[in-house]
């Protein structure tokens, strides 16, 4: 891990950059064990709807998988599926400013 301002490296678990005293930005790694699955169950009942992307604050992808839904009936589902395979696999990026 790395300051984003100065760029020295940053130890562990550190709330401030030694070097210039920037708060380091925290990891967002909730994303694990048992959120994790709440978020694929909710997703694979009510993905079509964006709810699991509400959940994790990704109002714009949200919207676009409502607005999917009701435009072409499965697409919202298939946008859906495609967070749901990133979830399970773990290569899900929390973006709150992406769409897909
Ligand atoms: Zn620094």
């Amino acid at each position: 891990m790395f300051c984003e301002k100065c760029g020295k490296e940053i130890m562990a678990g550190a709330a401030f950059c030694d070097e210039c005293g920037a708060a380091v930005k925290k990891e967002i790694n909730w994303l694990e064990g048992e959120n994790k699955l709440i978020i694929i169950l909710i997703a694979i009942f009510c993905g079509a709807f964006g709810i699991h992307n509400f959940a994790m604050g990704e109002t714009k992808k949200a919207i676009l998988r409502i607005l999917g839904s009701l435009l072409c009936g499965v697409l919202g589902y298939i946008l859906a599926w495609y967070d749901i395979v990133k979830l399970a696999n773990g290569t899900y990026n929390v973006n709150p400013e992406a769409f897909i």
